[in-house]
């Protein structure tokens, strides 16, 4: 139901009613006897973040290279690119699935690494460890 503000022109108290549309009076009967009237307010609207347009001047899309002056052409632009609305947060998160991403792939040489030397013949893995011990390294190398 909507909230109705009055405010009333004996005492000046200002007060809300929340009733049915239908119910609504332009004049109440305030507290103290006198009659109070309906404060027309403009409504607030809330806008959520993702439809929020922030660009007065407009600004040329990075995707698609047209002017955008709206919000109604930004949708449209984000949708026909395949391109989603940034928020704060979003580089933290692509930044950290890199790395997650390097670990689990270090993780995958490492254990094909391991399980090719012991897979390896006696004699071939027991010259690598010579090889090793004298000094060769093995470095692994992502192309
Ligand atoms: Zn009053």
């Amino acid at each position: 139901m909507p909230i109705y503000g009055y405010n009333c022109k004996s005492c000046s108290t200002s007060f809300d009613i929340v009733t049915s549309v239908g119910n609504h009076q332009r004049e109440v009967e305030c507290k103290c006897g006198g009659v109070a009237k309906q404060v027309i307010t403009a409504p607030i609207v809330i806008i959520p973040a993702h439809m929020r347009f922030d660009a007065p001047s407009g600004y040329e899309s990075p995707a698609t290279g047209r002017i955008i002056t709206n919000n109604r052409q930004r949708i449209n632009d984000l949708a026909e690119s395949g391109c989603i609305e940034y928020e704060p947060g979003m580089r933290q998160d692509v930044d950290r699935r890199v790395v997650e991403d390097d670990k689990a792939l270090d993780k995958a040489v490492d254990d094909t690494f391991d399980r090719e030397i012991a897979a390896m013949p006696t004699v071939k893995r027991e010259r690598l460890d010579v090889e090793m011990a004298m000094g060769m390294n093995a470095e692994t190398v992502r192309l």
